[in-house]
């Protein structure tokens, strides 16, 4: 088969790959596979386990060909939940898989879904429901981590809310909140094309002080998102939230974090939560995305560009040089 293949840090080539076949699990084919932040670190900044690799963690696909007994017909389109858990680790026995201490992973620790097909086992299917486009459920991933960070704490009815980080999954964590309830939602982000982009769903842009606004106070929100993962955004979440407030920590983290004293002795004087989040769960997250997908959840308009798979390389290569706004780039076969 044909595949996106990262060669070494740097080089993304569409070539012949070598399909790892696994008894008893379907071939899928891949629809759709969305290029994640994370990719553009493992394939182009030294952040790959090992090369040859194909990248690729957020996706859809069909069954092309099911294990006997299988339980999915061919033809049946699925998002494909990556994590695979070792089913023996502590965290696995406490039935906490997302936290799995020696998970193997699509598109990252193993093959993923930017090439033709992958095999996948059959508890890692979820089927698409009808209306659901390929292309949404393509981002069942992303948004199913949103899903993970912006639930399992009370939120009350019309409550504020921040979400610093505009890419997608900060976008899609504002949705959430506002599905669960809350009021006016903010969103923080240095790049105004992309709090633009944030208008487009609803979302007001945070007032973050700029403009000589020396002394005045900045509102604070019940629950802060924090979906950046640098220090500075983490000071500016622990600092923006409201007495009795929740501080939650999505963004995989870049640097190392001081806080200085006053602000620390803010989470004792406001008793905040804070909370960590890591990756998400096929129930209920993915199920969750996929009943709201196409609704109340707009997933579609996310996507700011399609590429055909085969151009994969050069899709990076846009995103890296910053050409054009970007928020998710799925990268598309025609099957
Ligand atoms: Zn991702
Ligand atoms: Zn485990």
């Amino acid at each position: 088969m044909k595949a996106l293949v990262l060669e070494k840090d740097g080089k993304l080539a569409w070539r012949e790959h070598e399909l790892r076949v696994v008894e008893g699990w379907y071939r899928m084919r891949i629809a759709a596979a969305g290029i994640c932040g994370s990719d553009l670190g493992r394939g182009f900044k030294g952040g790959a386990y090992h090369y040859p690799l194909v990248m690729g963690h957020e996706f859809s696909a069909t069954v092309e060909e099911a294990p006997t007994g299988g339980k999915y017909a061919p033809g049946t389109l699925a998002a494909v939940y990556p994590l695979l858990p070792c089913g023996k680790c502590t965290a696995c026995a406490k039935g906490f898989i997302q936290l799995c201490e020696r998970y193997d992973y699509f598109g990252s620790r193993r093959d993923g879904a930017f090439a033709e097909e992958l095999y996948v086992p059959e508890s890692h299917i979820i089927p698409v429901p009808d209306g659901v486009t390929a292309e949404e459920a393509a981002m069942t991933e992303p948004a199913a981590v949103a899903y993970h960070g912006t639930h399992g704490f009370t939120l009350a009815q019309g409550a504020s809310a921040l979400v610093i980080g505009g890419g997608p999954i900060g976008l899609i964590a504002a949705q959430w909140l506002r599905i669960r309830g809350a009021g006016k939602i903010a969103v923080a982000d240095i790049d105004p094309a992309k709090l633009e982009f944030a208008r487009h769903f609803g979302f007001e842009a945070a007032d973050t002080g700029g403009g000589g606004a020396e002394e005045r106070a900045l509102p604070e929100y019940d629950v802060v998102i924090e979906a950046c993962g640098v220090s500075a955004t983490r000071t500016m979440a622990v600092a923006r939230c409201a007495r009795k407030g929740v501080v939650s920590f999505i963004g995989n983290p870049a640097d190392d974090w001081t806080l200085p004293m006053a602000l620390f002795s803010s989470v004792l004087r406001k008793e905040l939560t804070a909370r960590g989040n890591w990756n998400s769960v096929p129930d209920p997250d993915w199920r969750e995305v996929l009943a709201h997908a196409g609704k109340d959840l707009n997933l579609k308009d996310l996507v700011t560009a399609r590429v055909p798979m085969a151009e994969g390389a050069a899709a990076f290569r846009r995103i890296l040089n910053h050409e054009g706004f970007h928020c998710k780039t799925l990268l598309v076969t025609n099957h």
